[in-house]
């Protein structure tokens, strides 16, 4: 779905129910109006006492906001009209009433069906402003004109309007939620459909990449052994095609068919694995790790490969949120959930921990902070994860830290 046209339909939608608000308005004004101050005196036999107040002015006057509404909808000004429409009724209203009692000895009889129209009409423009500019205006008209008259019998409207406001709330409350849920889902929706397209292209583009990468890295590598040269060149084109290499299977990682190979394998082993990656770039920027393993832990069904790649990723994201040394802590323990063992494996640092305004965007595709980093690592992890029916938590202070909390089932379901 394209946002034009979801802006198209919501304009037709309010064009819609901005006319059926007014073709309604008005019928019943005019005829509830005609009724009560007319016909009913008439079939009672008092025909000619007619209205006070305004007198039929008024209906002169109420003509006026409708060719005013006429002409904003053929300019396509349509959003403001119902605004515009209310605020000239609840002023013309008040004027009517108070011309009506001031000055008499009239107790207050009043109170409009059009106004029941209006609180009950207002949550089918799905719109809280308008709702409560709806029922603040009608109910506030009572309250003003209670206290000019200083006449208690405002108050039974005034009662009538507030229950009337309340139900018309919950309606629109209702509506509120019925639309969130669809909205999510379609969030949800677009969310996957990026996905898929991003990992046809990684498909495509990471099938074109890995041969000539993996030639150009023998070659290089078949340089550096033959020549012997003692330069730094060659280590450092060597790590910056692994470097691609990394990133094209992270691409690739949403591209395959998530089959994984679950077998029995130590995470005390996975975790050594990690840290003899990444202790090279924690030297070289002053980090150092503790681990901290709480008893002998059970095997885990998982797929190793995978696993490693995770711990990788996340080593790394704390040691890069560190540029000028620190520490990182690792604490492995097995915790029972749902009368279920599982394996806790959490990474705590002290680095610049991630701003609040970001927290939700992590692991979305390319989303990164870095200079030359790809925003592929947290979802690639996500989805490691999510395909061993683990969890992950990320808690973030800004300037003190981040902890990572991964769960992981330590037995899998068996399906
Ligand atoms: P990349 O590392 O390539 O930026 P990631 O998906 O691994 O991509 O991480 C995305 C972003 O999440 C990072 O750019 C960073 O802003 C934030 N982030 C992840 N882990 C940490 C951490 N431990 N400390 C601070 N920020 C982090
Ligand atoms: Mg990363």
């Amino acid at each position: 779905m394209k946002k034009g046209s979801n802006n198209h339909r919501l304009f037709a939608e309010e064009k819609k129910a901005v006319i059926l608000f007014l073709c309604l308005f008005n019928l019943l004004f005019y005829f509830w109006d005609v009724y009560y101050y007319y016909i009913r005196l008439y079939i009672g036999g008092s025909f000619g006492t007619s209205r006070d107040g305004l007198g039929p002015f008024i209906y002169f006057l109420m003509l006026l906001p409708i060719f005013v509404a006429v002409y904003q909808l053929k300019k396509g000004k349509i959003f403001l009209i119902k605004y515009q429409y209310l605020t000239f009724f609840l002023i013309i209203d008040t004027i009517d009433n108070l011309i009506r009692y001031i000055g008499t000895n009239h107790h207050f009889a009043s109170g409009n069906i059009v106004e029941v129209l209006c609180i009950l009409f207002a949550p089918i423009f799905v719109n809280k402003k308008y709702f409560w500019f709806t029922s603040i205006g009608i109910i506030g008209k009572y309250i003003l004109i209670g206290l000019i008259l200083q006449d208690i019998n405002v108050v039974f409207p005034l009662l009538l309007y507030l229950i009337l406001s309340a139900v018309a709330l919950i309606v629109l409350v209702r509506f509120y939620s019925y639309i969130n849920s669809l909205t999510d889902v379609y969030e949800e929706l677009k969310r996957k459909e990026k996905l898929a397209v991003i990992g046809q292209m990684a498909a495509a583009i990471g099938h074109e990449i890995r041969n000539p990468l993996a030639a150009l890295k023998g070659f290089t590598q078949f340089q550096l052994e033959k020549y012997q040269i003692n330069n730094n060149y060659f280590p450092i084109m060597i790590e910056e095609i692994d470097r691609i290499n990394t990133i094209v299977d992270d691409l690739m990682y949403l591209s395959r068919p998530k089959k994984i190979k679950f077998e029995k394998a130590s995470i005390e082993e996975i975790i050594a694995y990690t840290l003899s990656i990444t202790q090279q770039q924690a030297e070289r920027q002053g980090v150092t790790v503790e681990i901290i393993i709480a008893g002998p832990l059970p095997p885990l069904d998982c797929d190793e490969k995978q696993l490693k790649q995770v711990f990788i990723n996340l080593m790394k994201n704390a040691i890069e949120s560190m540029p000028n040394g620190g520490s990182i802590l690792i604490h492995v323990n097995v915790v029972v959930i749902e009368s279920q063992q599982r394996l806790s494996i959490s990474i705590q640092d002290k680095g610049m921990g991630i701003a609040d305004e970001n927290i939700l965007n992590l692991g979305e595709p390319f989303f990164t902070t870095k200079k030359d980093g790809t925003g592929l690592g947290l979802m690639v992890t996500k989805q490691i994860i999510k395909d061993h029916s683990g969890e992950i938590k990320i808690e973030s202070l800004l300037k003190k830290g981040t902890k990572v909390n991964v769960i992981l089932p330590i037995n899998k379901k068996k399906d």
